[in-house]
């Protein structure tokens, strides 16, 4: 497994890797690798015949005061999980590497970058886009693979690729979760042994959402209700949001029909945790 730096090895690489006709898959990750991003990992080996992770955390997702600084890394243990998994090369590009001094291009979309998530984080998406988009860049990959967790990511991604032709195919694999129905997160190690324990209502809600759906409701606003009760029993959750929306343009629906999302973002002391469930009502 080749561990490598710079942009312009990388492109050569992925060139030469082209010509040889073999297939690139891609999954971009900001490292502090868990099941969850292995898993991605595992997906990807059975289409590729070059898996290439890319770990950077990207200064420009990130708000001011947001967790940017203190985002954890361990780059050793990365690499050996990766190699492990099935990676054949770790792409690291350092933060100048991506945004050389001068760096004035971004990647903005409308609309759909601006519900849910990006009501409370107005820049990330534009930070996501622009790095996903030089990473496609970069790597040349046919098919890069996103998790189900950041479904509003994975959402706006489809998007980009549609709307610039990049001609690239996302793959969204299903959410990893602890025993206790925790979306297994790099951001899970900030919390307390408390703020762990009641973060499990996160999938509880979710959950409690879906058999309400099951048993015949189909009101947006009973549904959330119920799950904000849920959530805010737990002494240590504070609610950004809690939404169902349609899964294309994330609009808020009274009545739950077709591809609903309903997606959480609560945060447990410094940790913002999201997830979210997709039902076909
Ligand atoms: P991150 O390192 O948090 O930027 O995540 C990198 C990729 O892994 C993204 O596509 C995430 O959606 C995905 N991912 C993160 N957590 C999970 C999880 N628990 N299950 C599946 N995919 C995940």
């Amino acid at each position: 497994m080749r561990i490598i730096k710079q942009v312009q090895q990388m492109q050569k690489l992925a060139k030469q890797t082209r010509t040889k006709g073999l297939k690139i898959g891609l999954i971009p990750t900001m490292g502090f690798l868990h099941e969850g991003h292995l898993s991605l990992i595992r997906l990807a080996r059975k289409e590729a015949d070059f898996i290439v992770v890319s770990i950077f955390v990207n200064p420009t997702q990130f708000g001011p005061g947001e967790d940017y600084q203190a985002y954890p890394r361990d780059l050793q243990r990365d690499c050996r999980l990766i190699g492990q998994n099935g990676g054949d090369v770790v792409f690291v590009p350092s933060s100048e590497e991506i945004y050389p001094e001068g760096y004035c291009t971004f990647v903005e979309l409308e609309g759909i970058t601006r519900k849910l998530c990006g009501a409370f984080r107005p820049t990330h998406f534009r930070g996501v886009a622009t790095v996903v988009t030089k990473l496609f860049y970069i790597v040349k990959p046919h098919f890069a693979v996103f998790g189900q967790k950041d479904a509003q990511q994975a959402i706006v991604i489809k998007r980009l690729v549609k709307d610039l032709n990049f001609g690239i195919k996302i793959i969204v694999a299903p959410t990893v979760r602890e025993s206790d129905g925790l979306a297994m997160s790099s951001r899970n190690l900030y919390l307390s042994e408390q703020e762990r324990e009641d973060a499990s209502v996160l999938y509880k809600s979710l959950q409690g959402a879906k058999s309400m759906v099951e048993a015949g409701e189909r009101s947006a606003s009973r549904i959330i209700v119920t799950m904000e009760k849920m959530i805010s029993e737990k002494p240590t959750a504070q609610i950004d949001y809690i939404a169902a929306v349609d899964d294309q343009q994330l609009e808020p629906l009274e009545q739950l029909s077709g591809e609903v999302l309903i997606a959480v973002a609560v945060r447990f002391g410094r940790a913002r945790l999201i997830d979210n469930i997709i039902l076909s009502v």
